[in-house]
């Protein structure tokens, strides 16, 4: 399955020169998405390594939420929504973190679903420098929750993104 996947990114994904900023280079996985046997394979790849061990996958605003929903019915649990700052109903948990100018937050809900114990699947497309799902990952855990595997589609090397996830399991699909 992990091949599979492998192949439709290859095959489908588009690199986007200074994209959203002058020296980014932007890996979209629209085309990727779109297609229904390359999202499947998608769906298994990141689910399989991580079967039986969680109990709750969760999706990072925006793209994540694609992934998440979908791996969730792989591994038959809940999904969860780790959103941007401003768009759950309080009461919430949040965690800012740093962006290349000036800063963001995610909240999840802090009574509506009860995540001390959860075991976590983390989910979401690219990781980059890692800020997102460093701040993700923080914030789930000081919530109570136990993140067994933090699962991207792709990574973009050379940024520190692996390095600032040290100490918690990473699995991506592929490089980019
Ligand atoms: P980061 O926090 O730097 O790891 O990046 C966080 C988010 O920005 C990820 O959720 C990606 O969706 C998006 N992103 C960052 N860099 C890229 C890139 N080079 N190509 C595609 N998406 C990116």
């Amino acid at each position: 399955e992990v091949a599979a996947a492998v192949e439709g990114i290859r095959r489908l994904a588009r690199h986007v020169s200074d994209f959203p900023q002058p020296g980014v280079l932007f890996t979209d996985l629209t085309p990727v998405f779109a297609d229904g046997p390359a999202l499947r394979s998608i769906m298994r790849a990141l689910a399989a390594p991580v079967a039986g061990r969680v109990d709750l996958v969760a999706g990072i605003d925006a793209r994540g939420f694609l992934l998440g929903a979908g791996v969730a019915l792989e591994l038959g649990t809940g999904v969860l929504a780790v959103r941007k700052k401003g768009k759950l109903p309080p009461p919430v948990h949040g965690e800012e973190y740093a962006l290349e100018y000036g800063s963001a937050a995610l909240e999840v809900p802090a009574e509506a679903i009860e995540l001390a114990g959860r075991r976590v699947l983390v989910v979401d497309d690219v990781l980059a420098t890692g800020g997102t799902l460093r701040a993700s990952v923080d914030l789930l855990e000081r919530c109570g929750a136990i993140v067994e595997t933090v699962a991207v589609v792709a990574e973009v090397p050379g940024l520190g993104g692996r390095e600032r996830l040290d100490g918690v399991g990473l699995h991506c699909l592929t490089t980019v």
